[in-house]
């Protein structure tokens, strides 16, 4: 049975779009059921029927035709339940509905189980037979794992396009809008440009050779270096290895030489599409006649065929000359986006940012945020094999995303894009003015920054300092850990932009969903791994370098604050004022004098708040996290788009725990600042004056908004809404209050598109 179950889930999602994939559906559970009758009937989701989209047994004639609302007929009886629906006797149930044009009558048993994604019914799939009969236990569990299984797959297909039927109804006004999250305020039209890594053949893009004798010439290079290497491999290894197991590099050789691979590519390449695409085409059909067969040893091949593709992959990749154009307005779309990815499109052309997975507390969406380009992150129907070169639109405020949007959808788009920038000019009057509530309250405002180039935006924007600099980006985006006088060059350049004024410097935080490719980590559980400061101290050289980096960049200038991602133990602090004190030793030996900066640490793993006194005690400052604290208070990934909706910072016991922060560094009369999403957001500023803190750091892209907000709104009535926000039972109800505070006060334009 599993194995069934595997193959045909194979086979769909490898299928080329939803009408290939429902046939195979078909056809593969009527012969592993001997059923007379399976079909497959899906929502059409502009109004709400049920269509009959494809069947085996039932007249063909009538797909497309048979359409039933959900209070109709056994298959609406199975969506209203949510659960399969076992008739031995169809016809004679009450709310059997009888469609002449299927030729129905002939069929008594039925079984019906609902397709459900993420809660929602996307149809209903249905075998039947003459015979009158109960289906068995085992028959509707297979059924019920399969209509599992495919639900995630069916939603895919059915983004995917390029069918017709259902979904032409189902488009918004002839642009489909594909749902995800909002990543990154903010609206843009663009060109998709797809975004795929070495290791994921899948999610190459088909792309328009422009130079086919270039394409092929240069895939016909990549297969030779890899023969090349393949050969010296073997012969590397031919002393240690038996010559079975010497055997499989004459396997792959063997498929490299054989005349197939390279031909069929080849072909690929002059019927127009581009070497990568027609590479990834042939190696997935090689790759599924294997995996179709019978016998494990020869299913087994696949996976070499698989790894054959990537090796060639990364050859053609190392060909700069191929480098694509990148469109004047582009959107980057990928499965899953890096930051690398996205430093790789030159800043002045990209508009937007689209992605598969994540959330809008993922790194990439942040660093959109830090560039003021709209995200939308979580597109759980993104498909992007065939989106590459296509017109989009990107709606970061409701995480809508639109391929090929219709003149109607783009016109739209437009006169909001208007309406932003008119907004936004409103809004730089700002610059020169103080951040004073209307009550005569100061917040200070610094930006977050990580990258060099935002920090000439920040200083536009008119902060009052950087509240914490990201130390990953220059870690990430080379080859090695970067050395000291690279360091102390990058942090030189943001201190002494920044002075007088204070500059937070964070210490490396990688794990979690920051890795370094030349220092891989693979932990089951990453959020809760080796991460921050818990490998910084495992790593005294890579840590002391960075210190003394740091401390080097502030003489003569004064103004460095070290902050400490991660912590989780009082120890760790006093383990970094060793190594500070260590670092600032050796550099004096050195002839080199320097400060002691202040350590600061970040509130954002929940254990800290259950010791907060202590760390009062401990740390010069404090910097809540509200981006981390998020996700360990609430047991919520913040990068995982299947439970993004269940993560929101402005649930009331997220509240409560800054709220305890809060009144813990009053006490002690120590500094703290909220450096993470929430300090950027609208209504989460709103609730955090009203908390009263004093320094709210954001990105850069968010500071003449927040500044906004608080020469708009009273900090004692934003106090008012903070004591009802604890109390409400959800974060839903928290935001439908500030929204009506946002809209009341003329804010509105802040959280949605528009003025
Ligand atoms: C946070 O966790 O809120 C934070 C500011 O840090 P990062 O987003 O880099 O983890
Ligand atoms: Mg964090």
């Amino acid at each position: 049975m599993l194995d069934i179950l595997h193959r045909v889930s194979r086979e769909v999602n490898a299928a080329p779009g939803l009408r290939d994939a429902l046939r195979i559906i078909v056809e593969r559970v009527a012969d592993a059921m001997a059923v007379d009758v399976c079909s497959v009937y899906l929502r059409d989701a502009a109004q709400g029927d049920f269509v009959l989209m494809d069947t085996r047994g039932l007249n063909p004639e009538s797909v497309g035709q048979v359409r039933l609302t959900t209070a109709e007929g056994l298959v609406g009886l199975v969506a209203e339940r949510e659960e399969p629906i076992n008739l031995k006797n169809a016809p004679a149930h009450s709310r059997f509905r009888y469609f002449p044009e299927t030729g129905e009558e002939r069929y008594s048993s039925f079984l019906g189980v609902p397709i459900i994604h993420y809660r929602t019914v996307l149809g209903v799939l249905v075998v039947q037979q003459t015979e009158e009969r109960r289906f068995e236990e085992n028959e509707v569990a297979f059924l019920v794992t399969l209509a599992a299984q495919l639900a995630g797959a069916i939603a895919h297909a059915r983004a995917s396009g390029g069918i017709d039927g259902l979904e032409q109804d189902s488009v918004v006004e002839g642009g489909r809008a594909l749902q995800g999250l909002p990543g990154a305020p903010g609206v843009a039209l663009g060109t998709a440009v797809v975004s795929y890594t070495q290791a994921d053949l899948n999610a190459i893009p088909d792309r328009m050779a422009v130079d086919v004798e270039g394409e092929v010439a240069a895939f016909e290079a990549a297969v030779d270096q890899v023969s090349g290497e393949l050969r010296k491999l073997s012969d590397q290894i031919s002393d240690s290895v038996t010559a079975d197991e010497q055997m499989l590099f004459d396997v792959y050789l063997r498929m490299l030489e054989g005349d197939s691979l390279v031909r069929e590519t080849v072909e690929r390449i002059r019927a127009g599409n581009w070497a990568p695409g027609a590479l990834r085409q042939v190696i997935g059909e090689h790759v599924q006649v294997f995996e179709d067969m019978d016998d494990p040893y020869l299913s087994e091949r696949a996976s070499d065929i698989r790894d054959l593709g990537r090796r060639i992959l990364s050859r053609l990749r190392d060909e700069g000359e191929r480098v694509r154009q990148v469109p004047e307005k582009a959107v980057l779309v990928g499965h899953e986006v890096s930051a690398s990815q996205l430093a790789e499109i030159p800043r002045e052309n990209l508009v937007g940012v689209v992605a598969a997975t994540g959330s809008r507390n993922s790194h990439v969406a942040i660093l959109a945020r830090a560039l003021g380009i709209p995200a939308v992150m979580g597109v759980d129907d993104l498909r992007t094999r065939h989106l590459d070169g296509r017109p989009v639109v990107v709606d970061g405020y409701s995480g809508r995303f639109y391929v090929d949007p219709s003149a109607t959808v783009e016109q739209e788009y437009q006169r909001l894009i208007t309406d932003e920038a008119e907004f936004t000019e409103g809004l730089e009057a700002l610059r020169d003015e103080p951040a004073i509530s209307p009550d005569g309250r100061t917040v200070s405002l610094y930006a977050n920054t990580g990258l060099i180039s935002d920090i000439n935006l920040s200083l536009a924007a008119g902060c009052d300092g950087i509240g914490l600099h990201r130390t990953e980006f220059p870690f990430l985006i080379r080859d090695r850990f970067p050395g000291e006088e690279e360091q102390a060059d990058l942090y030189r350049r943001v201190l002494e932009q920044f002075a007088p004024r204070p500059v937070v410097l964070r210490t490396l935080d990688i794990g979690g969903d920051k890795s370094l490719a030349y220092f891989p980590i693979q932990e089951e559980n990453p959020f809760l791994g080796w991460r921050g400061i818990r490998l910084t101290l495992d790593h005294p050289e890579i840590f002391l370098t960075q210190l003394r980096a740091m401390l080097r960049a502030d003489v003569g200038l004064n103004n460095l604050q070290i902050l400490l991602p991660m912590v989780s133990r009082l120890e760790e602090i006093a383990d970094v004022r060793r190594l500070l004190a260590r670092a600032r030793q050796e550099l004096a030996e050195e002839g080199v004098e320097t400060r002691n900066p202040a350590l600061g640490v970040m509130i954002e793993v929940p254990a800290t708040i259950y010791q907060i006194d202590r760390y009062c005690d401990q740390a010069d400052f404090l910097s809540l996290g509200s981006n981390d604290l998020t996700q360990y208070l609430l047991a919520v990934d913040r990068n995982n788009s299947r439970v993004a909706s269940l993560y929101d910072e402005l649930h009331p016991a997220v509240l409560s725990a800054v709220r305890d922060v809060v009144r813990a560094a009053r006490r002690h009369g120590k500094k703290l600042t909220v450096c993470g999403g929430m300090a950027g957001d609208p209504a989460g500023a709103i609730l955090l004056m009203g908390l009263g803190v004093e320094g709210l750091s954001m990105s850069v892209s968010s500071l003449l908004r927040i500044k906004f907000v608080v020469r708009r709104v009273p900090v004692a009535r934003a106090a008012e809404l903070v004591n009802r926000a604890v109390e409400m039972d959800s974060p839903e109800e928290v935001r439908r209050m500030l929204r009506r505070t946002l809209e009341e006060y003329e804010l509105g334009g802040l959280i949605r598109a528009g003025k």
